[in-house]
């Protein structure tokens, strides 16, 4: 038990000092509150992961509340894929489904009740103005011409703003705090505007719509939440939230700030990766490359190996940048226990066994997953004509390189010993196009009884049996580590080769795979059968490759 108090980290701390004080009666209830303008991305899954983990953890609960204040850039499909996306990495809200806009009633009411408190003023200038007298952190803002107006004609006016009276940018609804405060949240912001869009739950029924700001501190107090957990770029906004509170005397909810998760490699923000889809400069949220829940689902990341993540790199109140090999690494390990193993060849050159008998198949027995013995065995046909891989084979190798070169031996993986005798050369290109072999029939795996020691074991499908396949290898999308310190735009630092498309040759047993199905191709890494498949053509995204460059740093 000592041992477990000591790694708690400090929204853990906290919440059970509250529990201990019997603050809210020992209730510990959060919420995840995306806004449903784009595709939730790794960065999410953090939040998500600590929300409803807190919640289990203290026997509380997590409500899912989608903050749904801006209509212009809000819709369905990006609802429908954060709920899908939240239940494929394992979290339940249940019944608790909300949204800001189901609010929107008791938002009025609330600003109707900061006007009758002097607390609220409609002003009728413009944006620009509005922003340019607000001043700077350094520098005071300027008090609005229009902020003593009386209560009867803001009520009357807020009532006019609600029903259509007047024009976009023509009247806001401004909180009234302080102009020369040092937190410029507090500079009388605005909390309600006119916009006479349709909204995608509310429909028509509004014309007006309250800020972020407005919506997103009052919600959490509607839902009786107990412990707000958000990013640190919402501190400022912390002093905003506890004035409405006590303003207009509601549930008090209290906001703690923990730093976003900011990857090497990667892109986080959702504004930023729509103008990645938006300029097709991916094929879509869902490309495998995309640091996005349904990108790397596709990509073949597990739910399981995204919490071990968001588990590792705890929680912080101080911003940093993690290696995007810890994410890497976690999948790795996840795949390593669950994966079968397959032969797959991803750059196929043809080896002839020139003293194996025409027209003969072996059918040869394959351990699926050293790592699972439940995962039990599989037979592979072997033939006269099979493929290895194309860099497997050199024709002037140095001595250290292990695999095959002329007058060389090695062992064809779960098969038996070949040494090569010759090779066939394109005239014109001058590329390797044949290589040819004599196996040695006491070498069968399992029944050797030659004694002899080989030391490169190669990868290989047999020629006559083979399927073909598209397999599609990604690098990162980036080519520069920490996107946060860059001054230009973001897109110049795409990398150009982050796909690779290969034309694979991969073993029968495949033929079965379904979409989603994972595997590991040894040698090659860790792949999964994407939904671009159709009936005879199967496609394969890697995962990762075998390599990791975590381990070796840790
Ligand atoms: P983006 O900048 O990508 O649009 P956002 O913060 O505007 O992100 P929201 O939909 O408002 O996106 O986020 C929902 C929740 O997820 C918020 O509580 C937010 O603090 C959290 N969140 C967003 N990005 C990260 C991140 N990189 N790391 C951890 N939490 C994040
Ligand atoms: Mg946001």
């Amino acid at each position: 038990m000592s041992e477990e108090r000591e790694s708690l980290n400090f929204l853990e701390q906290m919440i059970e000092k509250d529990i201990a004080s019997g603050k809210h009666g020992g209730r510990v209830h959060t919420r995840f509150p995306p806004e449903p303008n784009g595709y939730l991305h790794i960065g999410h899954a953090k939040s998500i992961c600590l929300n409803f983990g807190i919640a289990a953890k203290y026997n509380g609960l997590c409500n899912l509340r989608f903050d749904d204040t801006n209509p212009e850039k809000e819709d369905v499909e990006y609802v429908d894929s954060i709920k899908d996306n939240i239940k494929w990495l394992g979290f339940d809200w249940e019944d608790r489904e909300y949204y800001a806009s189901d609010n929107f009633d008791q938002l009025y009411e609330f600003a109707v009740k900061l006007i009758k408190k002097g607390k609220a003023y409609i002003d009728d200038d413009s944006a620009e103005k509005i922003s340019a007298d607000r001043g700077t952190p350094t520098r005071p803002g300027v008090e609005s011409r229009f902020r003593n107006r009386s209560v009867e004609e803001n009520l009357e006016m807020f009532a006019g703003m609600k029903e259509g009276k007047y024009e976009e940018g023509e009247k806001v609804l401004r909180a009234n705090i302080d102009m020369s405060s040092p937190i410029m949240q507090m500079r009388d912001p605005v909390i309600y505007r006119i916009k006479k869009v349709a909204h995608h739950r509310t429909g028509d029924k509004w014309c007006i719509y309250p800020t972020y700001d407005f919506a997103h501190g009052q919600s959490d107090s509607i839902e009786n939440i107990t412990h707000s957990l958000c990013t640190l770029e919402f501190a400022s906004h912390r002093p905003l939230y506890n004035w409405f509170i006590k303003e207009l005397e509601i549930f008090p909810s209290e906001q703690t700030e923990f730093a976003r998760l900011n990857l090497s490699y990667t892109i986080v923000s959702k504004r930023k990766l729509k103008e990645l889809v938006d300029g097709n400069y991916v094929t879509g949220w869902d490309d495998p490359r995309m640091p996005t829940l349904s990108g790397i689902r596709r990509r073949g990341y597990t739910p399981a190996s995204i919490r071990n993540f968001a588990d590792r790199i705890g929680v912080s109140n101080r911003d940093g940048i993690i290696d995007v090999a810890l994410l890497e690494h976690s999948v790795r390990e996840d795949l390593n226990k669950t994966a079968n193993r397959v032969l797959g060849v991803l750059d196929p050159v043809k080896l002839v066994i020139t003293n194996y008998p025409e027209g003969k198949t072996e059918d040869l027995e394959a351990v699926n997953n050293p790592e699972d013995e439940s995962a039990g065995k599989r037979t592979i046909p072997f033939s006269n004509e099979v493929y290895i891989e194309r860099s497997d084979f050199m024709e002037d190798p140095p001595k250290k390189f292990f695999r095959l070169g002329p007058d060389r031996e090695v062992r064809l993986k779960y098969a038996y010993i070949v040494k090569c005798t010759g090779f066939k050369k394109d005239e014109v290109t001058g590329e390797v196009v044949e290589i040819y072999c004599e196996y040695d029939p006491s070498t069968k795996s399992g029944q050797d009884t030659s004694g002899k020691k080989v030391k490169g074991t190669l990868g290989w499908v047999s020629a006559n049996h083979a399927i073909d396949a598209e397999v599609r290898l990604y690098d990162r999308l980036f080519i520069t580590e920490n996107l946060n310190t860059i001054d230009d735009d973001f897109k110049n630092h795409l990398n150009p080769d982050s796909l690779e498309i290969k034309q694979a040759k991969v073993e029968p047993s495949l033929a079965t795979a379904k979409v989603g199905d994972q595997m590991q191709f040894e040698r090659q890494g860790y792949f999964i059968l994407d939904k671009d498949s159709t009936e005879g053509r199967h496609v394969f995204n890697r995962t990762v490759t075998l390599r990791d460059n975590w381990t070796k740093k840790g």
